[in-house]
C-alpha cells in the first residue's frame, strides 16, 4: 500500500521553545497565507524546554553599564574562542526585542521594586542580565508562546507522532517519516519548508539533567541523511545536578548567592577562580568540582557511591529562596528530603548541553558540508549550531539562541514559501520502501535478541565514563570501540511488544540508534581535537592550541560506521582569542 502523504507549507519538527517561537513568527508575519504543521514526539507542552529553570540573557539596561559588546565578548571568551563573532554579535542584539515581545503576549517576568523587568547574575556573563520568572523560565516561555499561537487560524500539530528520517535524495529535502503513535502508521510529511526543532541529546549520559526524551534524534537524522554536523564533541556538562538523580539545581541559585563547599568546608572556587568565583563559565566551575573529587576533598554519597560537592543556599534566607528559586527548594525537599534552607544540598556535574548540531549559519540555515544551503531547510535550537556557544555556552544563552533561531526560521522559511517555493518530488519508491523495512521488518518483527535496555545503558555508561569532564585518548579509543561494538549488537536487538498501538518499546529502539549514531560523531569528533578547549577538556593535550585547531568541526556519515572529518574556519571578526581567565 503506497504510504499516506500530510502536506504543509512549513514542517516545523519540534515543539519546544524554538519550534514555537518558529511558529509564531510565521503566524505574525504571514497569517494564513502559510499553513503550519507542528510535530512533536511529546505532547505539545512536554517539550523539554518547559524545563528550563534560571532565566534568558538579553541587554536590557545599558543605562546601568550592560552593551551588545559586553554580551558579546561574554558569550565569545566564554566561547573558549570558538564562537563564529558575527553570529554572536547578531544574536545579542536580536534578544532585548524577544524579552519585550514575550513581556508584551504576557509573561510574567520578575520585577524590579518600580516595575521594570528584573535580571540576575549568570556564570560567565560579567552583567546581571538573565531575565527570569522565577526558577521556572521555561515553563513561562513556552506557555506565552504556546498561547500565543492559540490567536491564530492555520497551522495543525502532530502531538506524539514520531519522526523516524529526514528523506534526502541527491542531497536535496523530500520530506519526513514519522509514525503516528496512536495506531503505529507510518506517514510522509511533505513540505515546502522545513524547521528542525529537535532539541538536543542529554540522554546520551546516565547523569544528566535532561529529560528521558532527549535523544538527539535530530542529530541521528540529519547524520543519516547525509547532512553535516558541527562540534558535537563540545558537550557541557553542567556543575550542579542534584545527587544522585540528576535534577537540574539552576546556576541561579549561584547567581542569587549560593557557595560551593569542598570537605573541609572551603570556597574551593577561589583557587580556580578568584574574580568570578561560582559564577565562573560551567566548563570551569564542572572542571574545579572534578578536580576537588579526584584529590579526595569531596563527598561520597552512601546509597549510590556517586562523589559531590555542596551547594549551600542557607545564608540566602527562606523568603529569597522562596522568591526567587521555589522550584529549587521544592526539588530537594520532595527527591532528597533536603530543605536548602536549613542544609546544604549534593551537587556534582551533570550532562546537560550539545554546543554543536546540524551545521548552521546565523540565519539558521542548514547547510551542507561545504557550506551550502540544503534548500528549504531550516534548523533552530539546540537542534543546530550555528556557533554562538563555541566550546562552551554560558547559561541563559540557550533558551535565548531558541528565541532568536526560532524567530530566523520562522521569519525566512515563511518568506521563501511565500516567494514560490514548490513542494520537493516525492521521495523514490525504494527510499519509501527502505523506510518501512527498516521500523517494521528490521526494528519491530524480530522474535529474539538483545535487550536494546541493555544496549542503552552501556552506551550511557561509556559516555559517562569515557568522555566526561577529563578525557585522554587511550579512555576515548575505549569508548569509540565500545560504541562501534554497541552498534553491531543493536542490529540484534528486538522490542518486547509487537504491537502497533503507543508502542514505547520501538520508538526506544530508534531513540537507542538516535544516541548511538550521535554518539559516534561526538566520540570522531573528540578523538580527532588533539587541545584542550571550553568543554572537551584532554589531559593528554592540556592547553588550547589556536595554532592548529581554532576552526569548527564539520562530521558527515561514511559508510554505515564511519564519520569523515572535515574542518572550517571560525569566524573572528572582533576579538583575537587571548587566555581565559575568570
Ligand atoms: C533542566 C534544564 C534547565 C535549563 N535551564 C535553562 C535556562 O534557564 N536558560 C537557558 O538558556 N537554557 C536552559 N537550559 C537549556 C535549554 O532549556 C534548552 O537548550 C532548550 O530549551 C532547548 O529547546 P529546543 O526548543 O531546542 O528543544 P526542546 O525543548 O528539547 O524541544 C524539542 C522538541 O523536538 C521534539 N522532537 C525531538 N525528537 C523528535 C522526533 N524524533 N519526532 C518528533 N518530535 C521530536 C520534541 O518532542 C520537542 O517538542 C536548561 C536545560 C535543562 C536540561
Amino acid at each position: 500500500m503506497p504510504v499516506e502523504t500530510i502536506t504543509h507549507d512549513v514542517l516545523i519538527l519540534g515543539s519546544g521553545i524554538a519550534g514555537l517561537r518558529a511558529a509564531v513568527e510565521i503566524k505574525r508575519q504571514y497569517g494564513e497565507k502559510v499553513d503550519v504543521g507542528i510535530i512533536s514526539k511529546l505532547q505539545l507542552m512536554r517539550s523539554h524546554s518547559v524545563s528550563a529553570e534560571g532565566g534568558t540573557a538579553a541587554v536590557l539596561y545599558p543605562q546601568e553599564g550592560d552593551s551588545y559588546a559586553l554580551h558579546a565578548w561574554d558569550t565569545i571568551k566564554g566561547s573558549d574562542f570558538l564562537a563564529d563573532q558575527e553570529a554572536v554579535w547578531n544574536f545579542v542584539k536580536q534578544m532585548p526585542e524577544e524579552i519585550f515581545l514575550l513581556d508584551h503576549w504576557g509573561l510574567p517576568w520578575n520585577r524590579r521594586p518600580d516595575g521594570r523587568i528584573n535580571q540576575r547574575p549568570f556564570g560567565g556573563h560579567s552583567f546581571p542580565r538573565a531575565t527570569f520568572a522565577a526558577d521556572k523560565t521555561g515553563f513561562y516561555e513556552m506557555q506565552t508562546l504556546y498561547n500565543k499561537l492559540l490567536q491564530y487560524e492555520g497551522w495543525e500539530r502532530y502531538d506524539e507522532w514520531f519522526a523516524t528520517n529526514i528523506a534526502m535524495e541527491n542531497k536535496e529535502y523530500k520530506g519526513l517519516f514519522a509514525l503516528n503513535l496512536r495506531d503505529g502508521k507510518l506517514y510522509l510529511f511533505r513540505s515546502k519548508a522545513l524547521i528542525i526543532a529537535t532539541g538536543g541529546a542529554g540522554r546520551l549520559f546516565n547523569f544528566t539533567t535532561y529529560a528521558h526524551t532527549v535523544t538527539g534524534d535530530g542529530y541521528a537524522m540529519a547524520f543519516r541523511a547525509g547532512m553535516a554536523l558541527k562540534d558535537n564533541e563540545f558537550f557541557q556538562f553542567h556543575p550542579t545536578g542534584l545527587v544522585p538523580n540528576g535534577i537540574l539545581i539552576t546556576e541561579g541559585a549561584r547567581g542569587e548567592g549560593g557557595y560551593l563547599l569542598n570537605n573541609k568546608g572551603e570556597r574551593f572556587m577561589k583557587k580556580y577562580a578568584p574574580n568570578y568565583m561560582e559564577l565562573a563559565p560551567r566548563d570551569v566551575v564542572s572542571r574545579s568540582m572534578w578536580t576537588e573529587i579526584l584529590e579526595g576533598r569531596g563527598f561520597v554519597h552512601e546509597q549510590s557511591g556517586l562523589e559531590y560537592i555542596l551547594l549551600d543556599l542557607r545564608h540566602i534566607g527562606e523568603d529569597r529562596l522562596n522568591e526567587r528559586l521555589p522550584a529549587v527548594r521544592e526539588i530537594a525537599i520532595r527527591y532528597i528530603g533536603v530543605d536548602p534552607a536549613e542544609e546544604p544540598i549534593p551537587v556534582r556535574p551533570a550532562a546537560h548541553y550539545s554546543m554543536g548540531g546540524i551545521n548552521s549559519n546565523m540565519y539558521s540555515m542548514a547547510l551542507d558540508a561545504e557550506g551550502k544551503w540544503i534548500k528549504g531547510v531550516w534548523v533552530a535550537g539546540e537542534a543546530g549550531c550555528m556557533s554562538v556557544h563555541g566550546a562552551n555556552r554560558l547559561g541563559t544563552n540557550s533558551t535565548a539562541e531558541c528565541l532568536v533561531t526560532g524567530k530566523m526560521s520562522g521569519f525566512l522559511a515563511g518568506k521563501y514559501v511565500l516567494e514560490g517555493a514548490k513542494l520537493p518530488e516525492m521521495p523514490s519508491e525504494d527510499r519509501i520502501k527502505a523506510e518501512e523495512k527498516w521500523i517494521y521488518d528490521e526494528m519491530l518483527k524480530k522474535e529474539s535478541g538483545e535487550s536494546l535496555y541493555t544496549v542503552r545503558n552501556e552506551l550511557r555508561e561509556t559516555m559517562g565514563k569515557n568522555f566526561y569532564i577529563y578525557r585522554n585518548e587511550e579512555d576515548m579509543k575505549k569508548g569509540l570501540s565500545k560504541i562501534l561494538e554497541l552498534r553491531k549488537r543493536m542490529e540484534n536487538i528486538y522490542p518486547f511488544d509487537k504491537s502497533r498501538i503507543y508502542n514505547t518499546d520501538l520508538i526506544a529502539a530508534i531513540e537507542t540508534q538516535n544516541l548511538l549514531d550521535t554518539a559516534l560523531v561526538v566520540a570522531k569528533g573528540a578523538l580527532a581535537r588533539q587541545e584542550s578547549r571550553g568543554a572537551h577538556f584532554r589531559l593528554d593535550f592540556p592547553k588550547r592550541d589556536d595554532e592548529n585547531w581554532l576552526k569548527h568541526t564539520i562530521a558527515v556519515r561514511y559508510g554505515e560506521d564511519d564519520v569523515q572529518l572535515t574542518y572550517t574556519p571560525v569566524e573572528v571578526t572582533t576579538w583575537k582569542p587571548v587566555e581565559r581567565k575568570y
